[in-house]
């Protein structure tokens, strides 16, 4: 009889409760659970794991780089943005009006640690994302050109609600592939959302496209419905080198952005 209902189970594909219905009827009879609740207890068995399973799937396709955690972002460190602000992003309402967010500063503010701890949450939300290295996206866009799939490339990334660009800016991008950019950004725009972080900002972004009018035309859209943020001050990376140093030495910023401490007072000798 078991051995029937678990071959029907797994025949409308209901995998964890077959596999669970032993245990889980045992359970019920030791501790005199009603039907009602041992029911219960089986759809949620099903339940949690098609969960757990979609979020394993969605987090391997999303790509990210690694795990950073908004919890382990320090807040006191880097206060060009607030924790309440980005705890309200964590609603993602603005993923659901197809809006964008870009993360503007120089090396080492934590623009790549929020835009994956972002993308972390929304991906335990249910939503679908793909993060890429801006190195990488290039590539792949590049790669497609030549196998002329750009299209279905294209199509399939339009699957993610949220696509994330870290980095873009740090490399140029060749002329002849800024209308494919275009392209892309054009197909997402009131249809997806993008996440740009940049150590450049944008009035910058005419050089690294090396075509003004298409950088225009590709910021004309991302921005629409986006919310920029500007985050300066010192590196993260060079947090404990620059107290060691006790903040004597001279900082070069990449992109022309402020640094939050002030200039060495007396230039080192
Ligand atoms: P960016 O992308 O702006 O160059 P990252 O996000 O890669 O900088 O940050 C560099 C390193 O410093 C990462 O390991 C990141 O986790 C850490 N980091 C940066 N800012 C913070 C912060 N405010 N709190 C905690 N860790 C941070
Ligand atoms: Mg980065």
């Amino acid at each position: 009889m078991i051995d029937e209902l678990q071959q029907d189970l797994r025949k409308i594909r209901c995998y964890h409760m077959a596999n669970a219905i032993d245990d889980i009827l045992q359970h019920s009879k030791d501790n005199d659970l009603s039907y009602i609740e041992c029911l219960r207890r089986l759809v949620d068995h099903e339940l949690d794991n098609r969960y757990k399973v979609r979020l394993k799937k969605q987090y391997r396709q999303s790509n990210l780089p690694c795990d950073k955690l908004i919890e382990c972002f320090d807040f006191n460190f880097q206060t060009s943005i607030t924790k309440r602000q980005v705890n309200g992003w964590l609603d993602f309402d603005w993923l659901d009006n197809r809006n964008n967010k870009i993360l503007i500063g120089p090396s080492g503010v934590g623009k790549t640690h929020l835009s994956i701890a972002i993308s972390r949450e929304a991906l335990l939300k249910g939503y679908k994302v793909r993060f890429f290295i801006m190195s990488e996206f290039i590539e792949e866009m590049i790669l497609n050109e030549a196998e002329n799939s750009s299209k279905e490339w294209i199509k399939g990334l339009l699957k993610n609600d949220l696509i994330v660009l870290d980095e873009l800016g740090y490399l140029p991008m060749d002329r002849r592939y800024t209308h494919l950019f275009f392209q892309f950004i054009n197909e997402c725009y009131e249809y997806r959302s993008i996440l740009i972080t940049s150590n450049k900002t944008p009035h910058q972004w005419g050089s690294f496209f090396g075509d003004e009018s298409v950088a225009m035309a590709i910021l004309d859209r991302l921005l629409h419905h986006c919310e920029p943020v500007l985050l300066n001050g010192d590196s993260y990376r060079l947090k404990d080198k620059l107290e060691l140093m006790g903040h004597n030495v001279a900082k070069v910023s990449d992109g022309g952005f402020p640094l939050r401490s002030k200039p060495p007072s007396e230039t080192p000798r």
